[in-house]
């Protein structure tokens, strides 16, 4: 099954920012109807606004004191009298009234002796009130609103700048000791850390560090802490994004912000830039279309010349993560870019304990609690779920009330992270791990009692991946650029081993070696079809090359360019070539019965066994089974 669809966009890239510019059309409306307003209000309160004739009575009255003569109104002060000589005269007013032609005004005003002048248009005064004062109140209220609608606000604002200025963290405060397990990677990552913080020992050396390591793992085995572990044993900042962030609505955005963080990343050198789920934007170009994969493509691009625009010994270390390296571009693994690549992964026995003890830190556990049993209960758990494990296990008894975590409580929250509703961990019954256990050996012994197999580096049952159950390394000793019929042949052997494995032990075959069959055909047919290996075919050479009418990059539409009859002779040597090579590994297997049983042993005691383990136990001459 495909999931690989871009996790990326929040909002799907094909509606236009629609909610923002409603919003700024509402958003001015409203400033204008609050200016006018203000402005009537202000002189509503101020002014009390009366009819010229009103105004003439008063006047004739002798109750205007003095008044101000405008273009088209007149303001002033009116003094009532009072009604009767007891009664106190009613407090004073101002006015304000629309001018009505009236030659004779100035004459009667100064009749009654009234104190007059005459206004241009008031300017400062009323521009402070009618303007600042209002503009300074909205711009307050913007201020308020887009504080409140936070993101909206500010993808409008600011978009363009890099999201990874805001998580610059100084101190991760994480270190190699909240990472269990991963030896492996954390020995990889300490000589980061060690050039992190000591630059002047290499570059006196004029040794170059790399500048890209690239994490590789299943999800949930811990990249992202690793990444913040080597920052804080480091002690330098830590700049993290990750790769979705950098697909987003806006064309450019994301190429804008792979400069703005690398940019930002020579400033604070030495440090630490992170890049979670490099493959959002890593993705291998020209295989897509539309517009998103445009923008990615130039992200991607960015980030290449970012990759390739600073000095390796500046100080600038890019860690990025990924589970799924298959689909990088190719161009990002190259040397000077991410061309270390640290495997981190799904933790085996004694990691899971490990794991297990670091959550469970600080929390009350009872004593009868055993770790190491919930971690043999556990293959194929990673880190995140084994956290999750424990932290399941205090919810289950703070909901009982227990005082402290006990072994059932851990052992209900193991049930209850199975069989949660993702379920994307797999538990193996003790019967199918024992399968896995001789199957893997299977692979392990034929090749080690092949002559010319590879050596075997490393067989574990520790479930990797959607597909794996388990895996056996094997690793050439030297490089090798021709290969002979017989090596072919021992390959082969070796990739049927775990399929006679479960025959001769179990007397009965299961689906597990599915891979095993496809690998090994492929090789078969390769020798038939290019290597001129076969018998009855000879030397033809009979390739499959990609169809030129139906080929699309990296799309596997391909032509056989022999006839049937020649398809069928090859079908027919492949098919021999393989039962031979199985019929031999089986009888390898039955002639070392006893060295079957006891690697298996080891392999489901530990889960993992490296080369010298493995090479201890078939070098025994008689192991007591
Ligand atoms: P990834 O990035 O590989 O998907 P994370 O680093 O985000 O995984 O891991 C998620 C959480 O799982 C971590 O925060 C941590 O609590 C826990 N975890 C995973 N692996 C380990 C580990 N090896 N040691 C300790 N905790 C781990
Ligand atoms: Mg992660
Ligand atoms: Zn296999």
């Amino acid at each position: 099954m495909k999931t690989d669809l871009p996790r990326s966009n929040k909002q799907p890239s094909g509606s236009p920012p629609k909610p923002e510019w409603r919003w700024m059309i509402w958003y001015l409306i409203l400033t204008l109807g609050l200016l006018w307003v203000w402005q009537e209000a202000a002189r509503q309160v101020v002014y009390r606004t009366i009819p010229y004739s009103e105004f003439k009575d008063d006047l004739n009255e002798g109750e205007v004191t003095d008044c101000s003569i405008a273009e088209s109104e007149i303001e002033g002060k009116i003094q009532p009298k009072a009604t009767s000589p007891k009664a106190k005269a009613p407090p004073a007013f101002m006015f304000r009234t629309v001018r009505v032609e009236d030659p004779d005004l100035v004459k009667e005003l100064d009749q009654h002796g009234v104190k007059y002048t005459g206004v241009r248009p008031g300017f400062m005064s009323q521009f402070l009130w009618a303007w600042i004062l209002p503009i300074g109140l909205i711009g307050l209220l913007w201020w308020f609103f887009s504080k409140r609608m936070g993101s909206l606000g500010q993808s409008v604002m600011s978009f363009g700048s890099s999201g990874a200025k805001l998580i610059a963290d100084k101190d991760t405060n994480v270190t190699f000791n909240d990472v269990a397990g991963e030896e492996e990677a954390k020995y990889e990552l300490q000589e980061v850390v060690t050039f992190l913080k000591h630059p002047e020992r290499y570059r006196s050396l004029g040794a170059r560090i790399p500048k890209g390591v690239l994490l590789v793992g299943p999800p949930g085995t811990g990249k992202t802490l690793l990444a913040r572990a080597v920052a804080g044993e480091a002690k330098v900042p830590f700049f993290s994004i990750s790769g979705s962030e950098f697909v987003q609505m806006f064309v450019g955005v994301g190429a804008a912000r792979v400069r703005d963080l690398f940019q930002q990343a020579k400033q604070h050198a030495p440090c630490i830039v992170f890049i979670d789920e490099l493959d959002a934007v890593g993705r291998q170009r020209g295989v897509h279309i539309g517009a998103v994969n445009d923008e990615r493509e130039q992200t991607l691009n960015q980030l290449l010349v970012g990759l390739d625009g600073f000095d390796a010994n500046i100080g600038v270390v890019v860690l990025a993560a990924t589970n799924r390296p298959d689909v990088l571009d190719r161009a990002l693994l190259r040397p000077g870019r991410f061309d270390r690549q640290v495997v981190v992964d799904a933790p085996d026995l004694g990691g899971r304990e490990a794991i297990l003890k670091i959550h469970s830190r600080g929390k009350p556990i009872a004593p009868d609690v055993d770790l190491h049993k919930i971690a043999q209960e556990t293959p194929g758990f990673s880190g995140a779920d084994l956290a999750n494990v424990i932290n399941e296990a205090a919810l289950l008894t703070a909901r009982h009330g227990g005082a402290s975590i006990a072994q059932k409580d851990l052992e209900d929250a193991v049930e209850k992270v199975v069989a949660g509703p993702e379920r994307k961990s797999r538990r193996m019954t003790p019967q199918d791990k024992r399968r896995v256990a001789y199957h893997e050996t299977g692979h392990a012994l034929v090749a080690a009692h092949s002559k010319h197999a590879d050596v075997v580096h490393k067989i574990s049952i520790v479930p990797h991946g959607r597909a794996a159950l388990g895996y056996t390394l094997q690793l050439p000793e030297e490089d090798q650029y021709l290969m002979t019929r017989a090596e072919l042949i021992d390959k082969i052997k070796g990739m049927l081993g775990g399929r006679a494995a479960e025959e001769v032990v179990f007397n009965e075959i299961t689906t597990g070696a599915e891979n095993d069959l496809e690998h090994a055909t492929a090789i078969a047919r390769q020798m038939i079809c290019l290597y001129g290996m076969g018998e009855s075919v000879g030397l033809l050479h009979c390739g499959e090359k990609p169809n030129p009418f139906l080929a699309v990059a990296g799309d596997g539409a391909m032509q056989r360019d022999c006839s049937e009859e020649t398809a069928d002779a090859i079908d027919r040597e492949v098919r021999k070539i393989l039962d031979g090579a199985y019929a031999e590994s089986k009888q390898i297997l039955l002639q070392h019965r006893n060295q079957l049983d006891s690697v298996a042993g080891e392999l489901l005691k530990h889960e993992t066994l490296d080369a010298q383990t493995f090479k201890n136990l078939i070098n025994l001459p008689a192991v007591a089974a």
